[in-house]
This record gives C-alpha cells, structure tokens and sequence, in this order.
C-alpha cells in the first residue's frame, strides 16, 4: 500500500473499523429453513499494519469461561498501541448460549462438527458459513476457546492440529505455546478436506491460517483460574503476533500429549464417573460406570492405557455414543516440541 492510501475498513459483520477504531456489531444468521440468530463482535484495529487475529467464544453455548474472557480482553485493546487488528466473536451460537443448551443447538447439531457450514443449512450450519465468510476468510490467525460443557469437568489445555502444511503446523505450534496453558494435545487426526473441515480451527489451519483450540473450565463455572487462563491466553496471543503489547504467557517446554482417545458411552444410561480432571490412571483404571435407571450395572469403563484425564463427564445423564471422558498419554521425550 502506498503512504498516501486510504487504508479501507476491516468489516466483520456491521461491526466496521478503520486504522485507530474500535467498533462493535453483528454478523447477522438470518431466518432460513429454522430461525436464524446474531452473533456479537468487536473489531479492535490498530494504527500500525500487522496480523489480525481471530478470538471466537462460545462456540458451545454452555461454555462461560471464553464467554467472560472475551469481555475482559475488548477492555485491554488500545488500538493506538496496536498493530494488525483483533476481532472478537463475543458469542458464537446464541441459540445455545440463551437456550443453555449442552453440546448441540436447537437444529440437533455440534456447532463444532459442521463446518465449513451451509448458507441453507440448518442454524447451526448457517452459523458456520457465517463464521467461515465474516471470520475465517479475514483472519490470518486464530482461537477457539472452549471449556468443558456444562456436563464436563476439564483440565486446560491446548489442541495443536497437525494437518501436514509444515508452515501453518509450525505457525499453530508457536500460538499454542504462546496461549500460556501447559499441556498440549497434538492431534493428527482432523479432516483435511476444506470441504469437510468440521472444526472451527481446522477450518482456519485448512485455508492456510494457523489456528488452536484451547480448553479451560466447565460444569457451567465461570471460575477466576478459568476465565483468567482464557483472558492471559488471549493476550498472549496478541503479544507474540506483535499486536499489542503485553506479558509473555507463554510455557516452554510445556506436557506434550500424543495420543488421546474419546470414551465413548456403549449405551444410554446413568452415568457415575470414578475420575476427575488431571488424575493420572493406569491401563485398566475404573474411569466410571454406567447403569440403568433403576441402579443395575450395564457397563463399567476402563482406561485403555496408562495416561491422564483431559476431560470427564461429570453429570449423570449419558446418551449411546455420546463422550464419557477424553484421556491423553504424555509423550516421551525432553519436552522439545515435536516437529510438525
Ligand atoms: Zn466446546
């Protein structure tokens, strides 16, 4: 761009900022073949060019944490001290968020399964094209921040996919250390398709841009360590792209975890978990068990190896096929991170 250029507004949404702005607004779902929604944003844009980072929250709807954090961190942008530009996704799926909705939106749909999203899908779908279009499409790096479902009791930590772009997986790498948490899940496992992304990180990391999921909280809390976890990790973000200044967060050499596997429930029933978050177990440790309404054992879950608890399912009610805890086995070695 020349010196004498106009620099054009960064819109996401209503939400339009010009160099030294900070606007609010939305990116508007409208009614499709279900009712349609309006997620809230913030476009914070600094006087300087630089990256421009994406913070999406409440992507599960019972997840408060990244919620409140998000709320924090718009009051930390000074867009005269910033380069680049933040954009903050307040509230990603309001229908689950008012409608206090666990794992799935008033569609039946994971919000976090569909991407890239329909524009004549169901909300859900809507929702996700929407983000795709207004967020992903202008971001150059970005966050997922979750917690534990208000069914889910949940150590922090971060997801860094490995999705075989050297340049993005290193990229992705850099912004899970730089988000503070010292546990890191490497996952090898995601779509690579564009068209069948799922995720709203895989999204990101599939059209080029580097991108994490990171997990802190749940049960529905809104606790000081788990929304400060999420507000340090945004931050800190910020700072390693050059944003905005701030405190370095960022853990080295962190836990890396290498294998991770979803427990799922073999039937629905009543679930009593005998682990929590952080526990180490054995191969063969109870992880919890299953029965039916009137108390009989139908299943008793065991661990398939030795590792520790990510996540468990801390409420009763479980559903054929639905998670009944995420375990992770730490990776051997010196704690260098792995290569992509
Ligand atoms: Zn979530």
């Amino acid at each position: 761009m020349s010196a004498a250029a106009t620099p054009a507004a960064l819109s996401v949404g209503t939400a339009s900022a010009r160099p030294g702005e900070v606007a609010a607004g939305w990116i508007e779902v409208p009614d499709g073949v279900d009712a349609g929604t309006r997620l809230p944003v913030t476009v914070a844009r600094g006087v300087r060019p630089g990256p421009i980072l994406a913070l999406v929250a409440g992507t599960h709807g019972y997840e408060y944490t990244s919620v409140v954090a998000l709320q924090r961190v718009r009051g930390r942008l000074d867009p005269a001290r910033m380069a680049g530009a933040a954009i903050l996704v307040h509230m990603a799926n309001p229908p689950c968020f008012y409608g206090r909705r666990v794992y799935y939106g008033p569609d039946g749909k994971n919000l976090n399964r569909v991407y890239p999203g329909r524009p004549d899908g169901t909300v859900s779908e809507r929702i996700a094209h929407a983000l795709t279009r207004e967020v992903i499409d202008r971001c150059t790096h970005l966050a997922d921040m979750h917690c534990g479902d208000g069914n889910e009791a949940c150590r922090p930590y971060v997801y860094w996919v490995v999705s075989g772009n050297a340049e993005v997986d290193r990229g992705s790498r850099e912004l899970a250390l730089a988000y503070g948490l010292d546990h890191i899940v490497i996952d090898r496992g995601r779509p690579r398709d564009p068209a069948r992304s799922l995720y709203t990180s895989n999204t990101a990391i599939l059209r080029g841009k580097p991108a994490i999921t990171a997990e802190s909280g749940g049960l529905g809390a809104t606790d000081e360590p788990s929304v400060g976890n999420h507000e340090r990790g945004a931050l800190g973000l910020l700072a390693h792209l050059g944003i905005l200044d701030g405190p370095p967060v960022r853990v080295d050499p962190p836990v890396w975890i290498d294998r991770t596997e979803v427990l799922r429930a073999p039937a629905t029933g009543v679930w009593h978990a005998a682990v929590v978050p952080m526990q180490a177990v054995a191969a063969g440790t109870l992880v919890g068990r299953l029965t039916d309404p009137w108390g009989a054992r139908l299943h008793e879950v065991r661990a398939p190896f030795a590792g520790i608890v990510l996540y468990v399912v801390a409420t009763p009610p479980v559903s054929e096929g639905e998670p009944l805890a995420g375990l992770g086995a730490i990776a051997a070695g010196d704690g260098a991170p792995p290569a992509p």
